[in-house]
C-alpha cells in the first residue's frame, strides 16, 4: 500500500467542485481542468433556438415534429416520440409494455439508477443482471438465469455507448415472452452492423442531457417500430388523452372534445429544446469522429500499459462512444482506485466512476437487495475510473489525459516495487 503522506501531496492540489463534475461533467477545459463530459454548442444551435423563441410556439409546435422525424432518420424507428429527459423515456417505456405492481424487469446493474427507477414507478420489481467482464454490457447468460414466471421486460444500456449483444437479448426475450427495453442513453449514433441502435429492440430510450453525445439541455425521446407500443407511449406521455377519434370510445361531442384514456403524465418536450436537437442531430457525424479519435487515441495509448484494461468493442467504427471508462489492476498496482481517482484529479483530470451498481444505493439496500448480487459488477466498480470524452477536447487536452494516467501508473509501480 501506498504511503499515506505520498497520498496527500497528490490530493492537496485538488480544487475542483466534485458536484459540478458528477452532475454537469464540469467545465468543457479550464485552466488546469479537463471536464469529463461536456456539451458542444456552435452559432447554429444557438440561432435555431432563438427562431422558436421569436416564432409562435415555445411547445406542441413543429420543431417537435421536426425533431422526431430526424431522430426517425438516425434511429432508423418507425415512431419516435421526444420527451422530457431520459428517465420519463424509461417510465414511459415501462408503462407502454405494461409493467405493473409485482412485475419483474431484468436491469443492467453496471448503469445509472433511472434504468431501475423506472421500474419501481411502475411499482414493479428490478432485479440486476450481472455484467460481462470484458465488454460491461449486461451478460445474456446472467439475464438467462434471472428469468421468473414474473419477469415481463429487459432493459438493457448500451454501457458508454456500445451497443448491447441486441440479437441474443432479442432471442431471449422471444422465447420468453418478454419485451425488450434498450437504454440508449449513451449510445446515440451507434449501429450493430448497419443497423443504427434505436430499432434494435422492442423499444429503444434516449436522453439528451448535456453530457450525452447530443444535447437538449433536458431531453430524451423513446423509438420504436410496433406501432401498439408506439401508440401508448404517446398516450402515457401526453396525460393518457388522445384527440384521435380513431382511438375514442365515444363519438366526438365536436372539435374541442378530447378522451383521457389512461392515467399519463405531461412529459413533453418543448419546442424550444427541440430545435436545439434538430441542430445538433446535424452534428452528430462530426461528434462521431470526434469521439471516436479519442477513443483511438486513448486504446493505443493504454494498450502498453498492461495494469489497465479498456472497454472492449469489437466494432469501434461503428460506435459512437459516450463514455471512456478504465479498469485499473488495483492488486498489481498496490493502491485503492480511490488514490488514481484522487491523483488524477490532483493533475487535472475531471475523472469520475461510473457506476456503483444500482443494488448497492441505499434505496436500494434498504429494499433488501443483496450487496453481492452480482460479483462482476462488484469487481468491475472496484477498479473503474471514467476519464475526460467530449468534443471540445483538443489533442492536447487528449495528450494531457494520457501523460497523467502514465504518470500515476509510473508512481504506483514505483512505490509497489
Ligand atoms: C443519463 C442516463 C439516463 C437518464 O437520462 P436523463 O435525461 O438524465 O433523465 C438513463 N439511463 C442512463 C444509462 C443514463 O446514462
Amino acid at each position: 500500500m501506498i504511503y499515506a503522506c505520498w497520498y496527500q501531496k497528490w490530493i492537496s492540489n485538488t480544487d475542483m467542485e466534485a458536484k459540478d463534475l458528477a452532475i454537469n461533467g464540469g467545465p468543457a477545459v479550464s485552466g488546469k481542468l479537463i471536464g469529463y463530459g461536456h456539451q458542444s454548442i456552435n452559432e447554429d444551435d444557438a440561432e435555431s433556438v432563438m427562431r422558436i423563441l421569436k416564432g409562435d410556439f415555445l411547445t406542441c409546435g413543429p420543431a417537435t415534429d421536426q425533431f422526431e422525424e430526424d431522430l426517425k432518420l438516425v434511429t432508423g424507428a418507425r415512431y419516435v416520440t421526444a420527451v422530457a429527459n431520459g428517465t420519463a423515456a424509461l417510465h414511459v417505456a415501462c408503462l407502454a409494455a405494461g409493467i405493473e405492481p409485482g412485475d419483474e424487469v431484468i436491469v443492467s446493474s453496471i448503469t445509472f439508477a433511472a434504468s431501475a427507477n423506472c421500474v419501481r414507478y411502475c411499482g414493479g420489481i428490478p432485479v440486476f443482471a450481472d455484467i460481462d467482464p470484458q465488454t460491461w454490457n449486461i451478460d445474456p447468460e446472467s439475464i438467462s438465469k434471472k428469468i421468473t414466471d414474473r419477469t415481463k421486460a429487459v432493459i438493457a444500456v448500451d454501457f458508454g455507448g456500445v451497443p448491447v449483444n441486441a440479437d441474443e437479448i432479442e432471442s431471449i426475450c422471444e422465447e420468453n415472452g418478454l419485451i425488450f427495453i434498450e437504454d440508449a442513453a449513451h449510445s446515440i449514433g451507434s449501429s450493430v452492423q448497419g443497423r443504427p441502435v434505436g430499432a434494435l429492440a422492442d423499444i429503444t430510450t434516449f436522453s439528451f442531457h448535456p453530457v450525452k453525445t447530443i444535447t437538449t439541455g433536458e431531453g430524451g425521446a423513446v423509438a420504436t417500430n410496433d406501432p401498439d407500443l408506439a401508440r401508448r407511449v404517446e398516450l402515457f406521455a401526453k396525460h393518457g388523452i388522445t384527440r384521435d377519434p380513431s382511438l375514442m370510445e365515444r363519438d366526438p361531442h365536436g372539435g374541442w372534445y378530447y378522451e383521457q384514456l389512461e392515467l399519463g403524465y405531461n412529459y413533453r418536450i418543448s419546442d424550444i429544446q427541440a430545435a436545439l436537437g434538430s441542430s445538433q442531430l446535424k452534428r452528430l457525424p462530426e461528434f462521431r469522429a470526434r469521439r471516436q479519435g479519442i477513443v483511438r487515441q486513448y486504446d493505443e495509448a493504454f494498450a502498453c500499459i498492461p495494469e489497465i484494461s479498456c472497454q472492449l468493442d469489437e466494432m469501434p467504427d461503428e460506435t459512437t462512444r459516450h463514455l471512456y471508462c478504465l479498469r485499473f489492476d488495483v492488486d498489481a498496482l498496490g493502491v485503492t482506485r480511490r488514490f488514481i481517482f484522487d491523483a488524477l484529479r490532483a493533475e487535472g483530470i475531471g475523472v469520475n466512476v461510473h457506476y456503483l451498481p444500482v443494488y448497492r444505493l441505499p434505496y436500494y439496500e434498504h429494499l433488501g437487495y443483496a450487496q453481492d448480487e452480482c460479483p462482476e459488477a462488484n469487481d468491475y466498480y472496484e477498479e473503474a475510473v471514467t476519464l475526460p470524452l467530449h468534443c471540445c477536447m483538443s489533442d492536447e487536452d487528449v495528450g494531457r489525459v494520457i501523460e497523467a494516467v502514465e504518470k500515476v501508473v509510473m508512481a504506483c509501480r514505483e512505490q509497489a516495487a
